[in-house]
């Protein structure tokens, strides 16, 4: 990896703005290599050094993944332009100004929101091309029936635009589903089912892709994804 200014490297690891690793680094609480370094300018391979804070080695890390179980009433955003955004249900400790939401929910939908700093899987993962499915919970105005099964397996057309072929799996009295989509149209959970004549009043997303909704995270908290979730997402 190619050489980066420390303050670089410390404030992307999480270590505070570039004027507080400033002040850590002046403090001589920064070392490389053994060596305490001063100068915030000086420039090393983070992926190679050994870096220290405070008595701590920090590893290095060129991307960050959060998984968050978002609760209705937010907007999937990074910023405050539209309503409360995912962001900021974020610790403290995780707030940055590079993450990015995998795939939109709308405000009134709860469940898995994956956000990341890795533009290259964003893409990937969110691509129509790679067709990866996001699974989704719904509570319906009316029971779905077979033929909604059918209409879905068999691919539909959504205002003129055909969709890929969607898996639709009921539940108990049909007004509790499952669906698996595989591209990821403006509020497409809601329009299939009213292009059925029905109405979604309850969604949540609970997978996408090989990532499933944490059973233990409650609504409104996140964390960092565990090494065998992310090793499933490249
Ligand atoms: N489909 C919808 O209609 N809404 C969402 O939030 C996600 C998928």
């Amino acid at each position: 990896m190619a050489k980066e200014r420390l303050d670089k490297v410390l404030a992307h690891l999480g270590l505070g703005s570039r004027k507080e690793v400033h002040r850590l680094a002046r403090a001589g609480l920064v070392s490389v290599d053994g060596e305490v370094v001063r100068d915030a300018a000086f420039k090393f391979d983070p992926a190679q050094a050994r870096l220290e804070v405070d008595g701590e080695v920090v590893v290095y890390r060129a991307f960050f993944h959060l998984v968050l179980h978002k609760p209705a009433g937010y907007v999937t955003s990074t910023s405050d332009r539209d309503g409360q955004p995912v962001t900021a249900l974020l610790r403290e400790e995780w707030q940055r100004d590079d993450w990015m939401p995998v795939g939109r929910l709308d405000k009134d939908t709860e469940g898995l929101l994956l956000l990341t700093t890795d533009g290259e899987l964003l893409h990937r993962l969110t691509h129509p091309r790679w067709k990866v499915g996001k699974r989704y919970y719904a509570e319906l105005a009316a029971p779905a029936t077979p033929a909604d099964v059918e209409a879905f397996a068999a691919g539909l057309d959504l205002d003129g635009e055909p969709l890929q072929p969607a898996e639709l799996r009921l539940e108990a009295d049909g007004r509790r589903v499952e669906l698996v989509i595989r591209e990821g149209k403006y509020h497409q959970v809601k329009r299939m089912f009213a292009a059925r004549g029905n109405h979604v009043t309850y969604l949540r997303r609970v997978a996408f892709g090989p990532l499933e909704l944490p059973k233990d995270l409650p609504p409104g908290e996140s964390r960092p994804l565990e090494p065998g979730e992310e090793r499933r997402l490249y």
